[in-house]
């Protein structure tokens, strides 16, 4: 494992970011894993994880100053995250669908806007990001949930599918359309909503495959109100949010699938190097050194590609979208491969609730599908090279 030593020893973090990251990862090691099995078993909210998430105040490594914050650099989020992800999948995702829903708020809000939501925030507020519908996944701009203008007021009315935090969540970032503006790609807007409003119902609870301790709820909007100050940037510009949005969060589910993937190799490792059969250490045959040569590259490449992306969002590069759309497909790519490598190494014993293995694979699967599914980041790179 010392190539992934050095990996990892190789970032020129400043001494405040090193810290930060090695009580991260004292923190995922010695309280967030333990508990990742029981959490996965019975499906509760990670509530206990989230409170030392908030004891260490990490949602602040996102939120400016000036609004209760201690920020740093984007790549320091980013392997916060993976860190995170790797201790449980679960926690990984409660915790980054804060930082998803958040940003556009750090990025687009006003002022005034800032400084009534980020301090909730900063203080260990939960967030959901908003923009699924049943009819409307791959293609968000199918959604239909409407935003009336009502005198100082924005109606809200719809509902919204498989959204994580979706019950917990203090706020939420909503995307819509603009009653009164024709054109269906045009009239998406985003606004925030706070807990306390009115008519938000939680419809269900998805029973999930994996990540079961974090929880995806259907939600319903019912003549909800928000006050016109809610709406960021104007309508109809929605749509821009949302793309900018993606290219910060499509590398922070990369980083959460690298997590599961991390995990999922090192465990295999682990196992294989003390199984013997036939007289002899699994690792040590050559057919499955060669399973570990091309996974371990695979990964290797990907992870310095994660802090090439990061690199560029911290330079204040806007057009990533490419090169974060290559990464989420590869990461979540790796992070089932290396689930599916895990459970098959482990043999028999992977196959049962006695190793992490089958968690890992159950909590993989979904890092292909969501922040837009592989095929559409497929197509997405692919025709980025047709000259227009
Ligand atoms: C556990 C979980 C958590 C989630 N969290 C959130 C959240 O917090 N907020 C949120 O808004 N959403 C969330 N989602 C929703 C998730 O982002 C969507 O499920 C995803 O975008 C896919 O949409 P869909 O499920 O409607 O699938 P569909 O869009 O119906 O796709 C079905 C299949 O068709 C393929 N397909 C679709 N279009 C194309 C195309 N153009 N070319 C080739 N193939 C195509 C897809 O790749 C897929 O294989 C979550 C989902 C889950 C399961």
């Amino acid at each position: 494992m010392r190539v992934f030593e050095r990996l990892d020893a190789g970032h020129d973090w400043a001494g405040d970011e090193t810290a930060v990251i090695e009580t991260v990862g004292r923190l995922a090691r010695e309280e967030i894993a333990p508990r990742a099995a029981e959490l996965d078993r019975t499906g509760a909210f990670p509530w206990k994880n989230v409170e030392a998430i908030n004891a260490l105040g990490l949602n602040g490594l996102f939120v400016p100053e000036a609004y209760g914050g201690a920020p740093m650099r984007y790549a320091v989020y980013i392997e916060c995250a993976r860190l995170v992800a790797a201790a449980c999948a679960s926690t990984g995702i409660v915790w980054s669908t804060v930082f998803h829903a958040i940003k556009p708020v750090i990025d687009f809000g006003t002022e005034e806007q800032k400084r009534r939501f980020l301090p909730r925030i900063a203080s260990g507020g939960l967030a959901a990001l908003c923009i699924t519908e049943p009819d409307a996944g791959s293609d968000a701009t199918g959604m239909r949930t409407r935003f009336t203008e009502d005198g100082d007021e924005i109606r809200i009315d719809g509902g919204k599918r498989f959204i994580s935090n979706g019950d917990v969540a203090d706020v939420f970032l909503v995307f819509g359309k603009w009653a009164g503006i024709e054109d269906g790609k045009a009239a998406i807007s985003a606004l925030v909503i706070e807990k306390e409003a009115a008519g938000i119902e939680v419809v269900r609870l998805e029973e999930k495959l994996g990540h079961r301790a974090a929880s995806t709820a259907e939600l319903a909007f019912d003549g909800v109100r928000v006050p016109r100050e809610n709406l960021l940037r104007a309508p109809g510009e929605g749509l821009a949010i949302l793309f900018a949005a993606l290219n910060k969060s499509r590398p922070s589910v990369a980083a959460h699938a690298l997590g599961i993937a991390r995990a999922a190799f090192a465990s295999a490792v682990d196992y294989i190097n003390d199984r013997r059969q036939s007289g002899r250490r699994i690792v040590d045959f050559q057919g499955v050194q060669f399973m570990l040569a091309d996974l371990a590259t695979d990964l290797a490449m990907c992870e310095r590609w994660l802090f090439h992306v990061a690199d560029m969002i911290d330079a204040g590069e806007a057009d990533v979208g490419i090169e974060a759309s290559m990464l989420k497909m590869r990461a979540s790519d790796l992070a089932m491969r290396a689930a599916d490598l895990c459970v098959q190494l482990h043999g028999g014993y992977g196959y049962v609730a006695d190793y992490p293995a089958e968690r890992y694979f159950r909590d993989a699967k979904i890092t292909q599908i969501w922040e837009g599914t592989n095929q559409v980041h497929r197509q997405l790179i692919g025709r980025s090279f047709a000259r227009r």
